[in-house]
């Protein structure tokens, strides 16, 4: 299996695209834009979203779309399948998520028995350059082998997902980046945290939900807040800045209540399976291994718990001030439906969603 590069090797490589006429995109998953700013003397949970667009353009990116994008791709056809099932009264639960490739390496070390229980919806890193991709193909005349998909990421473990495939045998991305490798690569290049762009220009930026897969309770956030809308019921907000590393909300939808547990850590994943073994009912389970969220991410600079606090704080109330909240509502999903997506088959839109194993 090829490894994923890293350091002075990945970034010449990215470099080499750029010189060969390829187009590079850039995307930056939500928790970068609250930890970089501490490498360039800046304190944490400042956000440096418009300034990393201009650092990253500096580098040689062509555009510099926005991950939370990917996680309203996600959200989106998952409500509606999710809908679909309570309407029905199917679908296999606890159901676990997927978007957090740490939890997904334990669960397969770890627990192989809960494969078919792990939804089979790829990251949000993924999902958007599949899309990215394609977009690229469809509607800019960019084929796919002259593009080249780079993630902007708080996670180290994201560059396996650069090995992954969708059924086409295409990649999803390319290449990862962490937000340390990012900053070290800047300042080899001589470059500095310049404001670029005030919004991501090539495509239209996330709702407030996908700004908050970036926090521990992010994602169910996310599920919540699109079944509420699509439901119209009222929204529903987790409180992302609630400590606790093993937590459970219900929520009342279509005559049901249903049951969330959102923990931090295989410890606690590992106290919350025993109680669901046990008989506890759960619908679904959120599972993120980093404390607080990709915040506290391995890809992120050194840092104790207070200074992951003041990052997921910064980012919790970044995504208070955004307009759209739900996947329903976002600019993006908008842009992507009118322009193409909405054209391609279904089966098309699941090759780029969906992981290809588990
Ligand atoms: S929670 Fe941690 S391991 Fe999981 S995707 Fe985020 S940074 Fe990576």
């Amino acid at each position: 299996m090829e490894t994923p590069l890293s350091g002075l090797a990945l970034f010449e490589k990215i470099e080499t695209e750029k010189a060969s006429g390829k187009v590079l995109v850039a995307e930056i998953a939500p928790a970068v834009r609250v930890a970089i700013g501490e490498l360039f003397g800046k304190p944490p949970g400042q956000n440096m979203e418009r300034e990393l667009r201009g650092m990253l353009h500096s580098l040689g990116f062509d555009h510099v779309i926005e991950t939370p994008l990917g996680a309203d791709i996600c959200t989106y056809y998952e409500a509606l399948r999710l809908k679909r099932e309570l309407e029905k009264g199917e679908g296999k639960f606890p159901m676990y998520n997927s978007c957090c490739i740490g939890w997904r390496m334990y669960a397969r070390a770890k627990h192989p028995e809960l494969k078919d229980s792990i939804n089979i919806l790829a990251s949000p890193q993924m999902a958007l350059g599949a899309v990215a991709q394609e977009y690229l193909a469809q509607k800019k005349g960019v084929p796919h082998d002259k593009s080249v998909i780079v993630g902007i990421m708080p996670c180290t473990l994201k560059k396996n997902e650069t090995t992954e495939v969708m059924k086409n045998g295409q990649k999803y991305v390319d290449y990862v980046v962490t937000t340390v490798e990012l900053a070290q690569w800047a300042k080899m290049r001589g470059k500095e945290l310049e404001k670029g762009p005030a919004r991501p220009e090539f495509l239209p930026g996330s709702s407030a939900a996908g700004m908050r897969f970036g926090v521990s309770g992010g994602m169910s956030n996310s599920v919540l807040a699109a079944l509420a809308k699509l439901c119209g019921t009222p929204l529903v907000q987790v409180d992302l800045k609630e400590d606790g590393a093993y937590r459970s909300v219900e929520y009342e939808v279509m005559g049901k209540r249903l049951k969330i547990a959102i923990v931090q850590g295989f410890v606690n994943f590992e106290k919350l399976y025993s109680e669901i073994k046990a008989g506890k009912e759960v619908h679904l389970v959120e599972v993120m291994m980093c404390p607080f969220g990709c915040v506290g991410g391995p890809g992120q600079p050194p840092a104790n718990m207070d200074t992951i606090r003041m990052r997921r704080n910064g980012l919790a109330d970044y995504a208070a001030t955004m307009r759209n909240h739900t996947a329903f509502e976002s600019p993006g999903i908008d842009k992507l439906r009118k322009d193409f997506l909405d054209a391609l088959p279904m089966e098309k839109i699941e090759e780029m969603i969906f992981l290809n194993r588990y």
